[in-house]
C-alpha cells in the first residue's frame, strides 16, 4: 500500500522549501522504502531552491544524505529485508556499467538523471506524488527530506545494526567528497601542504582527509570564525580568513614555491575562486574543483601559459572519486577507531518543519553542518 509522508517539497525555483504530504508508492523490484531517522541539509539542496542548479522536474523532494530503517522491500530484492539500517549514496551505483566495473562508482552511467527526479530507467517513472496525482521528482533520486522514501537498492549502503543512524548520515556526501577530495583527488601525501578553501560539510572533511593522507600542513580557509576555529581542532595547522594570506602563508613555509594542493569547496564555486587556487599551487601541483558552481558559470580567469609552464593541473572531481560501498565502510571503521570526526560536525538538528530556518543558519555560516532528526 502506498503511504502518506510529510516531506519537504520545492514547487518553484528559486523558492523555498514547503512541508507538504505525499504519497510514497510501493517499492519495485530492486527497491526499498525506508522510513528515515536523520537527514544532512547539503549545500546542493540549496543550489536546487535558488535554482543554481536546474532541477529536471518540479515539485521536487530535495535531500540525498540521510539514514534510516527499511519499511518495505520490493519483490524480487534479494539481500534486504524489513529493519535493515541504511545510509543513502546520492550516486547510484548499478556495479555493471564501464566505470563501476572500473572501480570509478561515483561516475556510474546512473548518475545521468541525478538531477531529474525520475527513475534512472524510465523518464516517466516517478515513486512520489502530491495527493492530486501530480508526480513528484526526488533529488538525487534519494529525497531525503521525508519521513519516508523510496530509494533503488543502488542507492543503499546496508550499515551494521549497531550504528547510531542519528549521527552517520554525514557519510552520504559530505565526508566522501570531502575526505576523497583530499586523498584521492588531490592526492595528498606524506609531507604535502594543503590549502583547503572554505571549511563547511564537505571542505571540513578535506581537512580531515589532508590531515589523515599526512599533510604537514593543512591550511584552512574561511571568511567564518568558527569554521576556522572548528578546522583547527579537526586536523588544521593553520587557518586564514582569506586566499591571499593563506596562498602567502604556503609560499613563506615552501622556500616561495607555493601550496602541493589546494582544494575548492567553497559553497558557491566561481571561476575567480579556481583562479586563485590555481595561482596558490607550486609547479606540478593539483588544483582540485570540489564545490558546485552555478550552471551559469561558464570562465575561469587562469592563463593557459600558466598551466604549461609551470605544469600545474586543475582536477575536478565529483563525490571526491569516491567508491561509497567501499568507502563508507572503511570511514565507518575509522569513525569507530576515533580518527574521523562525526560528531563534532553536527552543529544541530532541526525539526522537518524548521527546514528553511536550518538553512538560512548555513548560509549566514552558524553551521559546520545542520541536520534534520525525524
Ligand atoms: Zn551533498
Ligand atoms: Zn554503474
Amino acid at each position: 500500500m502506498p503511504i502518506t509522508s510529510r516531506a519537504a517539497i520545492v514547487r518553484a525555483a528559486p523558492g523555498e522549501f514547503e512541508i507538504a504530504d505525499v504519497v510514497v508508492d510501493d517499492p519495485r523490484p530492486n527497491e526499498i522504502r525506508v522510513t528515515m531517522v536523520a537527514a544532512g541539509m547539503c549545500h546542493s539542496d540549496h543550489h536546487m531552491m535558488t535554482g543554481d542548479s536546474v532541477a529536471g522536474h518540479l515539485p521536487m523532494v530535495c535531500g540525498h544524505e540521510g539514514t534510516g530503517v527499511v519499511q518495505a522491500v520490493g519483490p524480487n530484492t534479494p539481500g534486504w529485508s524489513v529493519g535493515d539500517a541504511v545510509v543513502f549514496t546520492w550516486i547510484p551505483s548499478c556495479g555493471s556499467c564501464r566505470w563501476c566495473a572500473g572501480g570509478m562508482t561515483n561516475l556510474c552511467d546512473r548518475g545521468r538523471y541525478l538531477l531529474a527526479g525520475h527513475r534512472f530507467d524510465d523518464e516517466g517513472s516517478f515513486r512520489f506524488a502530491l495527493p492530486d496525482g501530480t508526480d513528484v521528482g526526488q533529488m538525487c533520486q534519494v529525497g531525503s527530506f521525508s519521513e519516508h522514501t523510496l530509494v533503488s537498492v543502488d542507492s543503499a549502503i546496508r550499515l551494521p545494526a549497531h550504528v547510531d543512524l542519528e549521527k552517520v548520515w554525514l557519510l552520504g556526501c559530505g565526508v566522501g567528497t570531502g575526505w576523497g577530495s583530499a586523498v584521492y583527488a588531490a592526492e595528498t601525501e606524506p609531507g604535502d601542504v594543503v590549502i583547503v578553501m572554505g571549511v563547511g560539510g564537505v571542505g571540513i572533511n578535506a581537512v580531515q582527509g589532508a590531515h589523515h593522507a599526512g599533510a604537514v600542513a593543512v591550511i584552512a580557509v574561511d571568511p567564518v570564525e568558527f569554521k576556522r576555529d572548528a578546522a583547527l581542532s579537526l586536523g588544521a595547522t593553520h587557518a586564514f580568513s582569506d586566499m591571499d594570506d593563506a596562498a602567502d602563508f604556503a609560499r613563506s613555509i615552501t622556500n616561495g614555491q607555493g601550496a602541493d594542493r589546494a582544494i575548492v569547496t567553497v559553497g558557491v564555486v566561481s571561476g575567480e575562486h579556481v583562479a586563485q587556487a590555481v595561482a596558490a599551487i607550486r609547479k606540478g601541483g593539483v588544483a582540485v574543483v570540489t564545490g558546485i558552481a552555478p550552471d551559469s558559470e561558464t570562465s575561469m580567469p587562469i592563463s593557459p601559459l600558466e598551466l604549461t609552464r609551470y605544469q600545474k593541473r586543475i582536477q575536478g572531481t565529483i563525490y571526491g572519486h569516491a567508491n561509497p560501498q567501499a568507502d563508507v565502510a572503511r570511514q565507518l571503521q575509522m569513525y569507530e577507531a576515533g580518527m574521523l570526526k562525526l560528531d563534532e560536525l553536527i552543529t544541530r538538528m532541526y525539526a522537518l518543519d524548521d527546514i528553511n530556518e536550518g538553512y538560512r543558519d548555513m548560509i549566514e555560516g552558524r553551521n559546520i553542518r545542520g541536520g534534520i532528526l525525524f
